[in-house]
């Protein structure tokens, strides 16, 4: 949709172009959401696209993916690589509800920062050990492990003016095998619970997302039995279960122990 209020858009091309960033403007990245619905109060952008980050650089020390990297690009390096982490990417990439299109522009970057619960790039993120490169306002820049990066629904620890620069996923990480569960109301609604689980022999991590409103992470370094898994998901206090539309606390909560005890059937049966 239009965006009637805005009257400046900035499209640096270098970190010293990089404008402030305050409470009326906003960085643009694919634009998906930005542009999906009424920004009031907001009246400039910052299009992040001229920076021209790589989008996705492999190496020995693992995954850098840049923060305006298409998120079908992402989907598309999983058929190059032979990481047994690969194919979550792929799963997470088409978890994002919305067609080609939106995938093509949307940004993996973008979808980290409107953190939105469903959002996939969250959960494939924190649950490949994930860590953010954050630009400061003052030149200076800091990391933030992905688990701890949203604090709820479209909330961030990014400060004002802050700059998510890219995300590291590191090899060791990359190297163990994944498996996903994602449940939704209706059969091409938004996700309702999207769980990513790890393992590795026999270390398991499981990342609730969407049915909690920030990822809730774990891990066990020797596998955990059925029942100390379930008495975790038992564990997450009631004020994470999230309620909206898509889907009732109660509900999320149950589908939640029922993926999960999937998941824990998948890698550890
Ligand atoms: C049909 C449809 C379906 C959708 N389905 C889903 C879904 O299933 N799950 C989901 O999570 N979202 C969904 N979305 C919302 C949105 O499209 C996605 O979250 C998308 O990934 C956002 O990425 P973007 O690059 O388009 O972000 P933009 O719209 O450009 O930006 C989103 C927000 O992030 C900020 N931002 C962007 N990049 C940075 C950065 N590098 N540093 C700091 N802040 C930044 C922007 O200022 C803005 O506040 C959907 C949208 C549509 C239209």
């Amino acid at each position: 949709m239009d965006l009637p209020e805005i009257r400046a858009v900035a499209r640096p091309r270098t970190r010293d172009d990089l404008p402030t960033c305050g409470a009326e403007s906003a960085w643009l990245a694919g634009g998906t959401w930005l542009f999906s619905e009424p920004q009031p109060g907001l009246h400039a952008l910052i299009d992040l696209a001229g920076m021209g980050w790589p989008a996705l650089e492999p190496s020995a020390a693992g995954l850098r993916i840049g923060a305006t990297c298409p998120i079908a690009s992402l989907e598309a390096l999983a058929a190059a690589t032979d990481w047994p982490a690969a194919p979550l990417f792929v799963g997470c990439c088409r978890a994002l509800l919305g067609s080609f299109k939106i995938a093509a522009v949307a940004t993996v970057g973008g979808n980290v920062c409107l953190s939105l619960p469903a959002a996939p790039m969250l959960a494939l993120t924190v649950a490949l050990d994930g860590v953010a490169r954050v630009w400061r306002p003052d030149g200076t820049e800091r990391e933030v492990p992905m688990a701890g990066f949203t604090t709820g629904p479209q909330r961030t620890v990014l400060a004002p003016g802050e700059l998510l620069r890219s995300i590291d996923l590191p090899d060791a990480a990359l190297r163990r095998r994944g498996a996903m569960r994602q449940a939704s109301l209706t059969a091409h609604g938004r996700s309702a619970a999207l769980l990513v689980a790890t393992e590795e022999t026999g270390r398991f991590a499981l990342t609730v997302t969407a049915s909690t409103v920030r990822p809730v992470h774990a891990a066990w370094p020797a596998a955990p039995s059925r029942e100390a898994l379930d008495a975790f998901i038992t564990d997450v206090p009631a004020s994470l279960w999230h309620d909206d539309v898509h889907g009732a606390p109660a509900w999320r909560r149950h589908m939640t122990r029922r993926l999960a005890a999937e998941l824990h059937q998948e890698l550890l049966g």
